[in-house]
């Protein structure tokens, strides 16, 4: 059942419209990722559910409770910060207490809710360290404590793991989403990071320009992006533009650049301009993966330690292949025959889109 509940919100400032009819609901426990690029709507959105700016239309319900009049301190969220905004002159266990103290729990019930919260992030025993004597990643422990222990009925984080080195954040959003699981609150965290998105969260919601373009599981954003948008965004190097010319059971033939390709079934009819969308890591080199087949020649060449980032000349326009590394090594020059199947080619909404 719906916990979370966004209806229709919309937000300007000034002419400038940062958010627009954006609905979508949050199950309770649920962990939804805001992702988009910049300046999408990421952090308004927060804002807006937070509390502290006022849509100017639309709604917001928690637990069926219109949030909307209710000023931020009433709502009971909490709010994680990409510099975690600890207060430095306070040791872990104070910083954590602080929500704890301010709401007026009794010091016995804060000393066990703290020692919990604590135990949660995996940093008990660091109790009376301050925040300078702390890693990043153990700072980010002690501010999700923090947000955690007043067992908000809902956590907002933005960008909450910006502030680490790129191996830490691989680490910690694995921790982090661990952490939140077992906390069982529902969680909306903005990033502009897919990888991320792909990996803490339940559901992705895709934001562009201030409306929604997708929302789904990770899995229906990497592998069925719906529009060109949602397809480049999750990385699909491969946009190809076409025009339906027939549809069967269960498929459908798409004329291309680069020859009639066949596709998954999709809502566009034939005749419709639309674009075909495949990701690199699903086209093989040696013509045997079956479906769509094309001849092409190895224009570049680029080791990225898991994979070889081929592009390849094709039918007149540039593919990129993503080769397994453990192989030998392509070489630029190198005549290949790359095949994919019809279930990794998706017709997307939107034509016109170049190869990129
Ligand atoms: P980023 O990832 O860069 O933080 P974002 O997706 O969080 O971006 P927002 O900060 O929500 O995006 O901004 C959405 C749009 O609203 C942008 O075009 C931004 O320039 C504009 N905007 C945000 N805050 C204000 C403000 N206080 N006054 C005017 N325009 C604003």
């Amino acid at each position: 059942m719906a916990y979370l509940e966004i209806e229709q919100l919309a937000k300007s400032y000034g002419a400038a419209r940062a958010l627009q009819g954006v609905s979508f609901t949050a199950g309770q426990g649920e962990i939804v990722a805001l992702l988009g690029p910049s300046g999408c709507g990421k952090t308004t959105l927060l804002n807006l559910i937070a509390g502290f700016i006022a849509p100017d239309a639309g709604t917001i319900r928690v637990g069926g409770r219109l949030m909307n009049a209710v000023p931020p301190h009433q709502r009971d969220m909490a709010m994680g910060f990409q510099n975690y905004a600890l207060f430095p002159h306070l040791d872990v266990a104070r910083n954590v207490a602080f929500g704890l103290e301010m709401r007026g729990i009794a010091k016995p019930e804060r000393a066990r809710r703290v020692t919990e919260a604590l135990e949660l992030v995996h940093l008990a025993g660091l109790e009376d360290r301050y925040p300078r004597q702390l890693s990043g990643g153990q700072q980010q422990r002690v501010a999700l404590a923090r947000a955690l222990v007043v067992r908000p009925s809902l956590l907002l984080l933005d960008e909450p793991l910006s502030n680490l080195d790129t191996l830490l954040r691989k680490t910690m959003r694995n921790d982090m989403r661990e952490i939140l699981r077992r906390a069982g609150t529902t969680v909306l965290i903005v990033t502009h990071d897919q990888e991320e998105a792909l990996v803490m969260s339940d559901r992705i919601l895709l934001l562009a320009n201030g409306v929604i373009e997708q929302m789904g599981t990770p899995e229906d954003l990497f592998e069925r992006p719906r529009t060109v948008f949602a397809a480049h965004f999750m990385d699909t190097a491969n946009l190809i533009a076409g025009r339906i010319s027939r549809a069967d059971n269960g498929c459908v033939e798409v004329e291309t650049g680069v020859g009639a390709l066949t596709a998954e079934r999709c809502g566009a009819a034939v005749g419709a301009d639309v674009t075909v969308a495949i990701r690199p890591e699903r086209i093989r080199l040696d013509g045997a993966a079956g479906d769509n087949r094309i001849d092409g020649v190895v224009r570049t060449v680029n080791y990225l330690g898991t994979a070889y980032r081929l592009e390849v000349e094709a039918g007149g326009t540039t593919v990129v292949v993503a080769a397994s590394a453990g192989g030998a090594r392509p070489q630029t020059g190198q005549r290949v025959s790359l095949s994919w199947r019809r279930c990794d080619t998706r017709v997307v909404e939107g034509g016109g889109a170049a190869s990129q």
